[in-house]
């Protein structure tokens, strides 16, 4: 692959079994034409932000991907996904079986009907934040703040590290 984009997607699901939903995910990402799985992050419970209704706790991870693909195209890719996962259109924020998003394309700045660089809520959330800086702690955004200022300062959002086999637990076999 001739000088890939580097790019970071957020994956989350609080639906049949999310850490499971996850794990099948990731395979499929590096499944994706002219794309190559470079890391993922751990697995992170997460509480819903901004929902009108109670609903279950998130699994949350983030992948670093180098791709050859245009990010439309890419994006094209993830909803793909999505859809073989059995995502279906709902209210904004409504629980999900898959969620992808892509977070960062190289250094690219977008905003378009489709699409926008960087995702514009990133900065919002502890659950993209968090697994961003496990993967790489001295990561710059491209306005130029450290993606660690940026999880620093924000305020309490309940969010944990899951160890590997609690990520098997039944617990996250939900619905
Ligand atoms: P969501 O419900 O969060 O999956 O949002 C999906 C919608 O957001 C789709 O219509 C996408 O075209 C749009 N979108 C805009 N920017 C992005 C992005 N950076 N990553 C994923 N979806 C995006």
């Amino acid at each position: 692959m001739k000088r890939p984009h580097r790019v970071f997607i957020g994956l989350g699901s609080n639906l049949h079994q999310p850490a499971r939903q996850l794990r099948r995910a990731l395979d499929e990402l590096s499944g994706v034409t002219r794309t190559r799985l470079v890391a993922a992050s751990g697995f992170y419970r997460s509480a819903p932000l901004g929902c009108p209704e109670p609903q279950p706790d998130y699994v949350n991870a983030v992948a670093e991907l180098e791709t050859a693909l245009p990010p439309e195209a890419l994006l094209h890719e993830l909803q793909a996904i999505e859809t073989r996962h059995g995502r279906r259109p709902g209210y904004r924020n409504a629980p999900r079986v898959l969620d992808l998003d892509v977070l960062l394309f190289d250094q690219k700045q977008v905003s378009n009907a489709i699409l926008t660089l960087p995702h514009p809520r990133m900065c919002e959330r502890a659950f993209v934040l968090a697994p961003l800086v496990e993967l790489h702690p001295e990561l710059v955004l491209p306005d130029g703040r450290k993606a660690a200022d940026c999880l620093a300062a924000l305020g309490a959002q309940r969010i944990d590290r899951l160890a590997p086999q609690a990520a098997e637990a039944p617990e996250y076999k939900v619905a």
